[in-house]
């Protein structure tokens, strides 16, 4: 293993495992840190945590134990992945998960790099842009969770942490790698922790992996990944494989299970159905009152190539079902059931299931007691096709709003 990427969040972990591969690293997700175990054989393996809006303790606590699990495992270098929009508050969590990765590597300086320019997420004199806006102009000011009233980067950061925090300008970045590695040991020479760094374009983000691939720890969304690639292959680490992206080939039947509600998500159920492609509905009413409606969906499934079985429903359908079954309820239900049906229908013998819903994905995940997946072609940006290591079973994880209307027959024909 070269690298060991600590990620606050699960899709947030599924982006920079696809940036990897896409760069020739052979990579392999781990959904939470395993209990036991020895790190999978790969060039990159991701941990998956959910600690963006924990605790600022829990997430300290929960990213060194990630951090400690890969560095026995052969890390040499150890990547913090947060949110292209830096999504933190004053408490944290980027700056103490951030301070205490730096005393764990033994790192004296380490970048802040949250720019992802095909994205539209650019960062200029330590101000971050969403598109042509300002962080704090954009959608993200309104965050329930993590709302980004200020876009300066370095003041948002230096809230966070005790060590100092500095701008890498523009005008050094654009001057290239050996510009920006002599700047970042000025700065570690004078006490500086943490170097934000502009950056307005990929090609510069090439600049900055070159210039930081010898720190022990680097930090930023899953832009500064795709340069990573080619600078461990300079220094003779890692011999990119084209074939990075190649899953052991599957034989059986697909399956998609949707229980995302999103406009994206209708869209491509109705999609499918309108094609006259093979679904089943799961109907909450029918789940409430107790039938047996996952078994009688495995029936229905079985001998068919592709199906698609879905709870899905329009904003007034679901709003229906809320009032007459709980808000909570009527939630876990669905998600018990669709969770039930994964389970029967990998044990009849399915091989490709797509899954629509970042709750209903995690329900899934847990059904079938999945912990590390690996990371083969992207099937639209987001959202790879995956492999459950050890098991000739490929798994798509969608969040809600990711996808085209075809979505899932774009997947299923990858
Ligand atoms: P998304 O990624 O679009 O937010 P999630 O899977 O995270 O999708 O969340 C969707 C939630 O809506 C799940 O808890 C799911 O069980 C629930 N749900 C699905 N279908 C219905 C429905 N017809 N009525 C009420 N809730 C539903």
């Amino acid at each position: 293993m070269i690298l060991g990427v600590v990620a606050d969040d699960f899709t947030g972990a599924t982006d920079i495992a696809s940036m990897l591969v896409a760069a020739g690293l052979r990579t392999v997700l781990s959904i939470g840190i395993p209990a036991t175990g020895e790190a999978p054989a790969a060039d990159a393996v991701v941990v998956a945590l959910k600690s963006r809006t924990a605790p600022a303790d829990t997430a300290v606590q929960e990213s060194v134990a990630a951090w400690r699990w890969l560095r026995a495992g052969g890390a040499r270098q150890c990547y913090f992945k947060y949110c292209s929009t830096f999504d933190s508050t004053p408490a944290g969590n980027i700056g103490p998960v951030a301070d205490a990765l730096l005393t764990e590597t033994g790192a004296r300086l380490t970048v802040a790099c949250p720019a992802l320019p095909v994205n539209g997420r650019t960062v200029y004199q330590g101000y971050l842009f969403v598109g042509n806006r300002l962080l704090s102009e954009s959608g993200m000011r309104d965050h329930p969770l993590t709302p980004m009233t200020d876009a300066n980067i370095v003041r948002v950061l230096q809230a966070q942490t005790q060590g100092r925090v500095a701008c890498v300008s523009h005008d050094v970045v654009s001057a290239g790698a050996t510009a920006i590695a002599a700047r970042l040991h000025a700065l570690e020479s004078e006490g500086v922790r943490f170097a934000v760094c502009d950056t307005i374009s990929t090609a510069e983000l090439a600049e900055l992996a070159e210039a930081s691939a010898d720190l022990a720890l680097v930090t930023g969304g899953s832009g500064l990944a795709s340069g990573l690639g080619a600078a461990y292959a300079r220094r003779g680490w890692l011999r990119p494989d084209p074939a990075a992206a190649c899953l052991d080939a599957v034989d059986g039947p697909a399956a998609v299970l949707s229980g995302s509600c999103s406009l994206a998500t209708n869209a491509q159920v109705r999609h499918w159905l309108e094609a006259g492609k093979p679904a089943f509905h799961i109907d909450p009413v029918a789940l409430a009152a107790g039938e047996p409606v996952a078994a009688g969906a495995l029936e229905w499934a079985r001998g068919q190539a592709a199906v698609l079985i879905y709870a899905t429903a329009s904003p007034d359908a679901v709003r229906a079902t809320q009032l007459a079954l709980g808000h909570n309820r009527a939630g876990e239900l669905i998600e018990a059931c669709l969770a039930d049906v994964a389970r029967g229908l990998v044990a009849d013998g399915v091989r490709r299931l797509v899954v629509a819903g970042g709750e209903t994905s995690g329900a899934v995940v847990r059904a079938l007691e999945i912990s590390q997946l690996r990371i083969g072609p992207v099937i639209t940006p987001g959202v790879p096709w995956t492999q459950v290591e050890g098991r000739p079973l490929h798994l798509a994880l969608k969040s809600g709003n990711f996808g085209g209307t075809d979505f899932f027959s774009e997947a299923l024909d990858e």
